[in-house]
């Protein structure tokens, strides 16, 4: 991303040009949604959409992700309780992607707390997903993770396998879940290393008394490998795109 579109993320909410969609989290043994995950969108004024592989990274480099991070809380959350709301999505949870920069400043829990108050929404509720490939060699950063599991927020290990230090991570941080990088999913109906393993990550992870998440579900035989290894929940294109929040409440019947 360049310097001039680096530059404009720091107005783009105050220009009205972010929103959240969600993406649904299903159960794999009945399909039913047990969540939604957030995912932050932008649609430049002049350039259309740019994508989050796109400027998030930017944004923490620069250090313009606290605002439109603190944002995206609030709106998930707002969301959440409107799904509460409808019967269908009494006990759902809603996922919000926490950069390490967020997660490092000092404040992050206070701010998580804040929201879920202000909301009355219980903290098992939130789930906050850590990407693994980000260097959680920041104390600060695992610092803010240990003090956000120690307040009752449900953490998640993002694209795990990805990273180069996964077990270090998984060792030393209080993770609850586990979320299988997609290119292990994309992998499973032509490699054999792919199938052994997301079937071992499964049980490591119930092992480990972690719920475990398959990212990145694009076909039936993806979703039914993922059934049949065990695996808690699921989510992709197979079993819902990114949407707005008003047709996912539409979904859920409310
Ligand atoms: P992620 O947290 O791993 O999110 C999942 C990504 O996979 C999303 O991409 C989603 O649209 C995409 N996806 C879901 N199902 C499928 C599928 O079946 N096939 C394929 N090919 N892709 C699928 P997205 O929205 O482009 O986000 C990319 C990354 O940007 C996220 O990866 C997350 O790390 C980061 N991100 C997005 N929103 C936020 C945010 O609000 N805050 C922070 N800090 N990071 C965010
Ligand atoms: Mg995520
Ligand atoms: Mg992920
Ligand atoms: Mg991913």
């Amino acid at each position: 991303m360049n310097f001039s579109l680096a530059n404009d993320f720091r107005h783009a909410l105050d220009r009205g040009e972010l929103s959240p969609v969600f993406q649904p989290v299903r159960r794999l043994s009945d399909g039913v949604i047990a969540g939604a995950e957030a995912l932050m969108r932008w649609t430049h004024a002049e350039h259309g959409r740019i994508e989050p592989a796109e400027f998030i990274p930017v944004s923490e480099r620069t250090g313009s992700i606290h605002a439109p991070g603190a944002w995206m809380l609030e709106q998930a959350l707002d969301s959440l309780a409107a799904w509460q709301r409808t019967g269908a999505g009494r006990s759902m949870f809603v996922a919000v992607n926490l950069s390490v920069i967020q997660l490092s400043k000092s404040d992050i829990v206070a701010q998580c707390a804040g929201v879920l108050n202000a909301h009355g929404i219980a903290p098992e509720c939130l789930h906050l997903e850590v990407t693994e490939t980000a260097p959680l060699d920041h104390p600060a950063a695992e610092e803010g993770i240990r003090a956000l599991g120690a307040a009752g927020f449900r953490l998640a290990m993002d694209d795990f396998g990805a990273g180069f230090s996964s077990f270090t991570h998984l060792h030393r941080l209080p993770f609850d879940t586990l979320k299988i990088d997609r290119s292990f999913i994309s992998g499973l109906r032509d490699n054999a290393r792919s199938r052994a393993i997301v079937a071992n990550a499964v049980r490591l992870a119930h092992d480990l008394d972690m719920t475990v998440v398959a990212e990145g579900v694009e076909t039936e035989q993806q979703r039914a490998f993922l059934q049949e290894a065990g695996c808690d929940l699921a989510q992709g294109f197979l079993l819902g795109r990114p949407a707005t929040a008003a047709a996912l409440s539409r979904e859920l019947g409310g």
